[in-house]
């Protein structure tokens, strides 16, 4: 089996003097603090390389780690291999006659799974093996999810999956601390939802359209595309048809929000997907994806949107403005120069779809920039705003790309800010 030091674990009877050393002596940084209530344990992660310390407190006198620190006082306490598969390898070591403190793994913090191996047999090191999060393409996270806001119903959808370079997504932060987000796969991507959204009030609206199936087998190859759950199917689900959609609107041209605006026929035409829409798009991204640069052009294709402007159903807008009751289009600039995201509001109650401004929850804390955004110091602006707005007004946001989460509110609390799942 293949098994990767994913941290070790440290006991700590005294927090200010272990962070005098590891912090302040040492220099290194440690992230703001985890809570494990069940195991009534602090833990402080500190970075080092691929790995991590783990400073571990206890949080109550029965704490296991209070226990072991009055046995054995303060030091090392675990060390955690992360493997791709648990069971199998929880398999493989009984096969041998290892023994196991868990006879079948557990679920851990974060959605991993567990299992911890006696110390007995490892020569006196408590070893705990951890298969991360899953975070693929399992039906639960695709579901057609309904949500209403005063007078409009927003409908988030789903057009699979895809799969995008883990440090590209990321951008410069490290990928010890990005992939304890999202595992990479064995070609270092991790996967990213599709999710378009409806928004029916005085007409029915869709935001985004996902990558819609026009590319071929080797782009789908290389992208890892998953189009078991796609556009067609969720909209079904969601009871509407593509005749249905009155406006289709782009947060911006790239093909994984895009491709779906448009279907090639049996004959290689393409022509409009949503037959009675119109569609609008800014017009500075529509001139950048038509006068696409070398840094970009990867990420423009013309079948996607040129033959809207063929069948006369493109409306370009130039600026912030109101494109049906309740719902604007705000520039964000950042990722494209006019990247823009839809604010929507009804009753008193406010809603986000962010488009790649946060493409996963992860992406909410100030530094967590994509690599692939032309214009980062733009994105780090429009999202200190964004956010300090989302937490204020309490507004539900749409994540477009996030494989698990498809809305959520912004919290803040002692600095840290997380994502609650109403
Ligand atoms: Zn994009
Ligand atoms: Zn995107």
């Amino acid at each position: 089996m293949k098994a990767v030091l994913d941290h070790v674990g440290i006991a700590v009877k005294d927090l200010p003097a272990a962070l005098a050393f590891y912090r302040d002596a040492l220099g290194l940084d440690v992230e703001a603090p985890e809570d494990v209530a069940s195991q009534r344990v602090r833990a402080h992660f500190i970075p080092v390389g691929a790995s991590s310390l783990e400073l571990l407190e206890a949080t109550a006198p029965d704490s296991p780690i209070a226990k072991y620190v009055d046995k054995k006082g303060p030091g090392l306490h675990h060390i955690t291999l992360r493997v791709d598969d648990v069971h199998a390898a929880v398999e493989q070591l009984k096969a041998r006659g290892v023994r196991m403190i868990d006879e079948t793994p557990r679920p851990g913090a974060e959605g991993s799974t567990i299992a911890f191996v006696h110390p007995q047999a490892t020569h006196g090191v408590l070893v705990e093996l951890k298969q991360a999060a899953q975070r693929s393409a399992v039906s639960p996270e695709s579901q057609v999810k309904r949500y209403s806001l005063g007078e409009l119903e927003l409908i988030s959808l789903c057009d699979g999956f895809i799969r995008f370079d883990g440090g590209a997504m990321f951008g410069t932060v490290p990928k010890a601390l990005w992939s304890k987000q999202q595992q990479p796969d064995d070609r270092n991507r991790v996967t990213l939802a599709m999710r378009p959204l409806i928004i029916r009030g005085a007409r029915t609206m869709l935001v985004d359209a996902g990558l819609g199936d026009k590319d071929d087998a080797k782009f789908h190859d290389i992208y890892g595309v998953d189009r078991s759950r796609n556009l067609d199917r969720t909209l079904a689900e969601a009871g509407l048809k593509v005749e249905d959609v009155d406006i289709v609107l782009a947060s911006h041209l790239h093909f994984d929000h895009a491709g779906g605006f448009t279907v090639r026929e049996a004959d290689g035409r393409v022509r409009p997907t949503f037959p009675r829409a119109q569609y609008i798009v800014r017009r500075g991204e529509w001139e950048d994806a038509t006068h696409p640069h070398a840094r970009n052009r990867a990420s423009y294709l013309r079948d996607n949107y040129v033959p809207l402007a063929d069948a006369g159903v493109l409306q370009l807008v130039d600026d912030d403005q109101t494109i049906m009751p309740g719902v604007k289009v705000r520039r964000t600039g950042g990722h494209t120069m006019h990247h823009q995201i839809v604010m929507i509001e009804s009753g008193g109650k406010t809603a986000a779809f962010v488009a790649d401004l946060m493409p996963f929850t992860s992406h909410v804390p100030d530094a967590w920039i994509m690599g692939y955004d032309l214009y980062p110091m733009d994105t780090l602006a429009a999202k200190q705003q964004f956010v300090q707005e989302a937490i204020a007004k309490q507004t539900l946001v749409f994540f477009e790309h996030d494989p698990v989460v498809a809305a959520g509110y912004i919290r803040e609390a002692h600095g840290k800010r997380s994502v609650e799942i109403p």
